[in-house]
């Protein structure tokens, strides 16, 4: 029997041995998977059993807001995919100096930069981040009622978003590269802490009422945001 199975993009090892036949899939507290399975199992079967769990897996690991992905890397070339609001872009190399920047539908790196060419980019989503989510955290803290301090995009490390009681609100910069629907699902939940700290049902009711289709959001944030780039090149 091979040792890892896939659901999508997720690595599941397998364990086997212990003494129940039935299968179990377990999430660890960092969002990694776990099967435990009888030695007498068919593979198949435990693909089936795995299968079947999908939809349990994404929401478990929304609800844990952690990312569980195989790293993605990306090659500083001409040509190389870049997303930015969900949308593609190619990198494309310029001679000369001046700033990251998207022009005519290219995300242009200036050579002068490519020797820290990841930093460099990294630093655009950041920039142009924090200017693409100041309008929107405002209206979304209107209709949160809530009085947000900074807006800060950083690196959170395996977190979407952090809020915490200085109403300083911090996003991830890779959250950037999702589409404007999960952009504004991080803000309107990081928003949202600044009334309830904790995932509890008033926490979640106060979000439902600001975005009735939250929970769509969530499967999808924790679907598609295994695919993003978090940083790291070849
Ligand atoms: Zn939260």
């Amino acid at each position: 029997m091979s040792a890892v199975l896939h659901l999508d993009d997720l690595r599941v090892p397998v364990e086997t041995g212990g003494g129940s036949r039935k299968a179990r899939l377990t999430i660890e507290a960092d969002g990694s998977l776990r099967l435990r399975a009888a030695e007498d199992v068919a593979t198949d079967e435990l693909r089936q059993f795995l299968a079947s769990k999908r939809e349990w897996v994404y929401r478990k690991l929304a609800e844990k807001e952690v990312l569980q992905h195989e790293p993605v890397t990306k090659e500083l070339v001409d040509g190389e995919g870049f997303l930015y609001l969900g949308r593609s872009y190619r990198l494309k190399l310029a001679e000369g100096a001046g700033a990251v920047r998207l022009d005519r539908g290219r995300l242009v790196l200036p050579s002068s930069l490519a020797p820290t060419g990841e930093a460099h980019l990294i630093a655009w989503y950041q920039r142009c981040g924090e200017m693409w989510l100041r309008p929107r955290v405002r209206s979304w803290a209107e209709r949160l009622r809530v009085e947000p301090g900074v807006i800060e995009v950083a690196d959170l490390g395996h977190r979407w978003g952090s809020a915490n009681g200085g109403r300083r609100v911090r996003i991830h910069w890779a959250t950037l590269q999702l589409s404007p629907q999960l952009v504004d699902y991080v803000v309107a939940h990081e928003l949202a802490h600044l009334r309830e700290a904790h995932h509890g049902p008033a926490f979640w009711q106060v979000l439902a009422r600001a975005m009735p289709d939250y929970d769509e959001r969530k499967r999808k944030l924790a679907q598609r945001g295994a695919r993003l780039w978090f940083g790291g090149t070849l």
